[in-house]
């Protein structure tokens, strides 16, 4: 019976993280240092303006995802035109 590493406060069995720094450390590998970002974004203003501060994160990310999809789908288009032209 183990101390969370992370948080100090959960027990664990059989790994280093509890439950729930398990889910904050995969979600910082899968995107680096942006879950730390929108932590220090967020969780610095007050709580009523929290809530707030996520929605405009969130949609955030969902803009800069769209975006990058577009960017695909338009970067793909050159190479199949080149493509066709061999
Ligand atoms: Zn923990």
């Amino acid at each position: 019976m183990f101390e969370c590493t992370l948080c100090e406060r959960e027990t664990c069995y059989f790994s280093k993280f509890c439950d729930k720094c398990r889910r904050i450390k995969h979600y910082i590998n899968l995107y680096n240092d942006r879950p730390i970002e929108i932590l220090d974004n967020v969780l610095s203003r007050d709580i009523e303006k929290q809530s707030n501060k996520e929605k405009v994160e969130i949609e955030k990310e969902i803009e800069t995802k769209k975006y990058n999809l577009r960017e695909k789908k338009t970067s793909k288009k050159p190479r199949v035109e080149l493509d066709t032209v061999d």
